[in-house]
């Protein structure tokens, strides 16, 4: 009987910092995601070890402090005033409450605590209130984190003054995607918030989200925008898109999980000393696909039993999970 033929194929140099582009085109990155699964992986974890701990995952914990009624549409968002997703707006939380939660979210091992407002950009006794929750959170010997929304000139250097590590403003998508989801702003827009964040000298927290209808190509773009920054963001924030009824994205076919994986791997490389957080749509990832998540590089996790209005999995059910892969908080 015959037997089979078994080849020995050499995996292909892993993408090192050195040999990474200077400007990645969309299609390298589409290259990257056309890559055999075990491939990408394994490019992913080299690049991966060659920077970062791979047993360590940093963990944030993200508190809505000013819920619902945003003036903007966004259409994978239950914030916004345009959708009928039953989330009731709220007012600016009070800093005695916001330092209980993160007083619970220290305690439980976060190092980062991250606060999001449902503001289309925020006004001048906005960033005051929001000035007083960062230095009180701050005070704790927490990194402090917002997302507020567009920001205006001088707003990010009080934000800055008030003890401000970073500033989450996802760019959502690839540039050709944007019109689709959000029309009550352009993609420059985002862009320009970025600039004056940078300008200021605090860290960018900027990711995107998938599982929106996009393409690869499209996947790709979004990576390759982030990359391409310069410098590229300190902080990824990888989104699955949480699908909620009454938001447009509603009903939108569900991204297949090994595509998602890629997607963080393409981000770990192309990025090797950011911090790549698996964030939204995490909890039906499931304990596997989010293994595979790591493996391809993810090493910061939305920690805490919700994230803005959509759930995440409990703290300790996060606790177990990185006890089985014999992995720690950084
Ligand atoms: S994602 Fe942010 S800006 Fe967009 S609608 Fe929701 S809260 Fe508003």
């Amino acid at each position: 009987m015959q037997q089979a033929t078994i080849q020995i194929v050499r995996p292909a140099s892993p993408v090192t910092e050195l040999a990474a582009p200077q400007r990645w085109e969309v299609a390298q990155i589409e290259a990257l995601f056309a890559l055999p699964f075990h491939e990408l992986l394994y490019q992913a974890q080299t690049v991966h070890r060659a920077n970062f701990d791979p047993a360590e995952v940093q963990l944030s914990t993200l508190l809505s402090i000013k819920t619902g009624g945003c003036a903007e549409n966004c259409g994978y968002c239950p914030q916004s005033a345009a959708h009928d997703t039953g989330v009731e707006a709220t007012a600016l939380m009070k800093v005695d409450e916001v330092l209980v939660a993160a007083r619970a979210a220290q305690a439980a091992g976060a190092t980062r605590f991250c606060m999001g407002a449902a503001w289309r950009s925020p006004k001048e006794r906005d960033i005051e209130k929001v000035s007083a929750l960062i230095s009180a959170v701050k005070g704790l010997g927490l990194e402090t984190c917002v997302t507020l929304g567009m920001l205006g000139d001088g707003q990010a250097e009080a934000l800055r003054d008030a003890g401000l590590d970073y500033y989450n403003h996802n760019i959502d998508s690839a540039p050709d995607k944007y019109a689709d989801i959000v029309q009550t702003r352009q993609f420059e827009d985002r862009l320009d918030t970025l600039e004056r964040v940078r300008g200021a000298g605090v860290k960018v927290c900027c990711g995107g989200i998938v599982g929106m209808g996009e393409t690869r190509t499209q996947r790709a773009g979004l990576i390759a925008e982030l990359a391409n920054m310069e410098p590229y963001p300190e902080s990824v924030p990888i989104n699955h898109l949480v699908q909620v009824e009454g938001t447009p994205m509603h009903g939108t076919e569900v991204l297949d999980p090994f595509e998602f994986v890629r997607t963080i791997a393409a981000a770990r490389i192309t990025m090797p000393h950011t911090r790549v957080r698996l964030s939204a749509g995490r909890q039906a990832l499931g304990e596997a696909v989010q293994a595979l998540c790591f493996m391809a590089g993810a090493n910061s996790i939305f920690y805490g039993d919700k994230l803005l209005v959509t759930g995440n999995p409990d703290v300790t059910a996060d606790q177990a999970l990185l006890q089985k892969l014999g992995m720690r908080a950084a």
